[in-house]
């Protein structure tokens, strides 16, 4: 697989691509902030025609990048730097400042969701939450006071 293109952004399989433009209710992370208020939104990684979401990764010792598709209900993640393992707990921090992610809910699987949030400014009712736990895609949009989920995308 060819990853790196001549400007050096990602080009990543697209497999959903298709459904997508016959989809009406794809939602597109087009940016979302560390608590500092830097996008991690970043065309260094594409999805398909899309930005991806940057993070930096801790795990004990080692540390890596995550990036995460911006296209709500495809659960396509990818790393770089560092082996995950299906489980594994990550600290999901800010690459330009080095901030973790702060803690939105506890997931059922025993992780923790973690919030990006959807404005410059941290505010718990417009975030994204992700599952930090390998292997497990509980994702959350919260906007205002509605809670989206995928249940009810697809509804
Ligand atoms: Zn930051
Ligand atoms: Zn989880």
């Amino acid at each position: 697989m060819r990853i790196f293109n001549d400007n050096g952004m990602m080009i990543l399989p697209s497999s959903f691509m298709p459904e997508l433009r016959e989809s009406n209710k794809a939602l597109v992370m087009k940016a979302c902030y560390c608590p500092r208020g830097h996008n991690l939104v970043n065309d260094k990684v594409m999805f398909g025609e899309f930005e991806g979401i940057l993070m930096r990764v801790r795990k004990g010792m080692h540390e890596g990048l995550l990036a995460v598709s911006p296209v709500y209900g495809d659960k396509s993640r990818i790393s770089l730097g560092m082996r995950l393992d299906k489980g594994d707990v990550l600290i999901l921090v800010c690459p330009e400042c080095g901030v973790p992610m702060p803690i939105y809910d506890q997931c059922t699987c025993g992780g923790d969701i973690r919030a990006l949030f959807t404005r410059p400014v941290p505010d718990f009712d417009n975030c994204v939450g992700i599952c930090n736990r390998v292997g497990c895609h509980t994702a959350e949009l919260r906007n205002g006071d509605k809670l989206l989920t995928y249940a009810n995308l697809e509804s």
